[in-house]
């Protein structure tokens, strides 16, 4: 199992900014209010996720490690099975198989935390008592130290680190109810509390997008048949530094979606006569039975089942509201 284990890390364990975004998620699953995440030399050597939220009983703690990780996986043939079956149920098996993680957790119901510590393909788990308020710590150090070929694919510090930044953003811009701090090699990055009232969403925006994409923001906010659209669009009053400011939520859940990218495009260009792209941060909540987010686990795409209606809903949407503020 550890062997398949490893092959299926490679599948998606492609560098730091990967292990961050399974541990978050975890924690955040958690139910955590607050995530600090600590990064050293770009993960490579540390990435530590430090939540509040339920734990995991120490009875659980070995099967966190290891759940699902069957034995699916016989031959080399079986890989593309693998792939399909994406990442569920086997992040933490698989970031484990190639790198040294512990897990050190405390439940509620407990007086006392505990520990966990696998190394590589070492299978057997070391479980002892530690000291850790409820929540969990997920540490993983010295990410691919026994698959040399996959270090060498690893980017600069630099690089690799501004990936695990664009991860934090994308969860601290889905999920605005919980508290985050981002440090590299002991500097704090990003601190950013838990954002209720417009003003403190603004201020998380401005923190994660900067002031100047705020400052020349229209507030989007509507509602019709169902659907609910809000969040801001930059003026082209705005100009850029970084590469891509886009981001599109569905019920909370990042995605890249041609349909959507032509409505606000298609919007934008209407109104605006401006053909760059705008920059945005958009949020569109639907009944989640009208939308199937789940078409691939990493790939970020979507399925809408009356596409057409989303489609004229966010165009229509974002036409009147760039029409009211046009000069
Ligand atoms: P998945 O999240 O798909 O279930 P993972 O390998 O990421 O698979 O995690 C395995 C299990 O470990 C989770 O289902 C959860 O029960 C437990 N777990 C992992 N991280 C945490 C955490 N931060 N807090 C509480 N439980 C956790
Ligand atoms: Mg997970």
């Amino acid at each position: 199992p550890r062997l398949a284990n490893q092959i299926a890390a490679g599948e998606v364990v492609e560098r730091p900014a990967s292990v961050v975004k399974e541990l978050v998620e975890n924690a955040l699953d958690a139910g955590a209010g607050r995530v600090d995440i600590e990064i050293e030399q770009g993960g490579v050597k540390l990435i530590r996720v430090r939540d509040d939220g339920s734990g995991i009983a120490e009875a659980d703690l070995p099967l966190a490690l290891s759940r699902h990780a069957t034995s699916k996986i016989l031959t080399l043939d079986d890989l593309e099975a693998v792939g399909t079956l994406g990442f569920r149920g086997e992040a933490l098996a698989s970031i484990s198989s190639v790198s040294r993680l512990s897990l050190t957790s405390r439940t509620e119901a407990q007086e006392a935390a505990s520990r966990v510590e696998v190394e590589g393909r070492d299978m057997d788990a070391k479980i002892s008592p530690a000291a850790h308020p409820v929540g969990t710590t997920v540490e993983v150090r010295d990410l691919f130290f026994n698959t040399p070929a996959r270090r060498k694919f690893l980017r600069t510090e630099k690089t690799e680190f501004n990936h695990v930044e664009e991860c934090i953003r994308r969860q601290a811009l889905s999920r605005f109810d919980a508290g985050f701090t981002l440090r590299h090699n002991q500097r704090v990055v990003q601190s950013l509390r838990p954002a209720e009232s417009p003003l403190d969403k603004e201020r998380r925006i401005s923190s994660l997008c900067g002031q100047q994409f705020i400052d020349n923001a229209v507030v989007i906010d509507a509602e019709a048949s169902g659907l609910r659209l809000w969040g801001w669009v930059a003026l082209p009053t705005f100009s850029r530094s970084q590469a891509d400011l886009q981001y599109f939520f569905v019920n909370g859940r990042v995605i890249r979606d041609k349909l959507v990218a032509h409505a606000v495009r298609q919007a934008y260009r209407d109104v605006l006569y401006n053909n760059r792209h705008p920059a945005f941060v958009l949020y569109l909540e639907v009944d989640p039975a009208t939308v199937d987010v789940n078409v691939h686990p990493t790939k970020h795409e979507v399925r809408f089942r009356d596409g057409r209606l989303v489609h004229d809903f966010i165009f229509r949407t974002l036409h009147r509201a760039l029409a009211d503020v046009r000069p």
